[in-house]
């Protein structure tokens, strides 16, 4: 019943002559959450606008929803919701007003729209505000109006355009955990536009991550945090550690070192890295604190932080920049300490150290 989206092909160069799209292809699975993920500029925005149709693609572009192509449909035709930063909620009419208004120009009878006003102002947790006025209302207040009037009309697509960046940290987590439950229970198509790594993790069963104008991996949570395809990804996604190395005959040299468990397959190249200079990116499970006599390398502690269960240490010493690794949250390290630690070779992510550098 949910929608799958499919874009062919399509690019965009705007009339100035930037380009904002190299062409490519995406398939957005009927129920899927989508995020699109990438700093600003990267094109995501001109992505949302085209499955919208508030932007067409360049000659050649197809989308279709369900099989239908709806290229050259309006926004009307194309039944979807959309949700802004800035709310755009009409600021003259009420809550119950504002939900209510699709629902009228869709020609929806009276007795009907007020249940479905009151099912929605129900769904979002503001069914008490349904008389106030929009600017009588909290920035999470309106976030959650101008959902309930998007999802009113019963949209094909849902697209939200980075909905929470105007609330504070706190707000932000929490609608973020009621939106992920909406798109569950409504099992509607969504794409959901964001530059926060972490809210894309939290709500995407896959996140495209974008760089200039172009697709650098498109892949389900996890795949992007534990197999990122490219530096580009390892960098934007979880802050990665770096050092250096050598393959030699298929095993990965670092310093004196020698790890045969290593995944080095370049996907950018299809191929596996087997001599050269490469560069390892890993996270903050890549080295452990151990004993001195299993230990690859001694560093010194620069900062300790207690995140709870585990303790983040910031280490100079081991790489061309300090690394950061984890350890339990009961062992007692401090700032100033050296620590010897070892590699977990299978959570290296190596690539050829001129790819790393471009
Ligand atoms: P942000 O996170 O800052 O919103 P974004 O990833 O959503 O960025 P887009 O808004 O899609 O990026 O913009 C992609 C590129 O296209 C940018 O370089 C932007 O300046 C450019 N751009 C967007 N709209 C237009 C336009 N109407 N005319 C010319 N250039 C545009």
């Amino acid at each position: 019943m949910s929608t799958q989206i499919r874009l062919r092909n399509c690019a965009k160069t705007f009339a100035d002559g930037t380009r904002a799209l190299a062409p490519f292809d995406l398939t957005i699975e009927g129920g899927e959450t989508i995020v699109l993920l990438g700093p600003s500029g990267c094109g995501k925005t001109t992505i949302l606008r085209m499955i919208a149709g508030l932007e067409f693609s360049d000659a050649g572009g197809v989308i279709s929803f369900d099989g239908d192509d709806v290229t050259r449909q309006s926004i009307e035709k194309r039944r979807v919701g959309m949700v802004f930063q800035s709310y755009a909620l009409f600021p003259n009419m009420t809550v119950a007003e504002n939900v209510a208004y699709g629902l009228k120009v869709h020609g929806v009878p009276g007795k009907e729209r007020d249940a479905r006003v009151d099912a929605m102002l129900e769904m979002m947790h503001i069914d008490m505000l349904a008389d106030r006025a929009i600017d009588q209302l909290s920035g999470g207040q309106r976030q959650r109006v101008a959902l309930a009037r998007a999802i009113a009309v019963q949209p094909r697509v849902l697209l939200l355009d980075e909905p929470l960046t105007a609330l504070d940290a706190k707000l932000r987590v929490r609608l973020r955990t009621e939106i992920n439950a909406l798109l569950r229970k409504l099992g509607i198509t969504a794409v959901y536009v964001t530059h926060d790594q972490e809210e894309a993790m939290a709500l995407g069963d896959r996140i495209v991550v974008m760089q200039k104008g172009e697709i650098a991996q498109i892949g389900t949570p996890r795949e992007i945090y534990r197999k990122p395809q490219n530096p580009f990804v390892a960098d934007f996604v979880g802050a990665a550690n770096r050092m250096t190395g050598q393959m030699r005959d298929g095993r990965l040299h670092i310093g004196t070192h020698v790890f045969d468990a290593v995944d080095a397959f370049d996907p950018r190249h299809g191929a596996i890295i087997d001599q050269g200079p490469v560069e390892l990116y890993f996270r903050a499970d890549g080295l452990s604190p151990c004993d001195l006599d299993e230990a690859h390398f001694t560093g010194r502690v620069e900062a300790v932080s207690y995140l709870g269960e585990r303790l983040r240490l910031t280490v100079s010493g081991i790489g061309p920049q300090a690394i950061t690794m984890d350890t339990h949250a009961d062992d007692v390290i401090e700032a100033g300490a050296d620590v010897h630690c070892r590699v977990n070779a299978d959570r290296l992510t190596v690539f050829p150290a001129v790819a790393a550098q471009s």
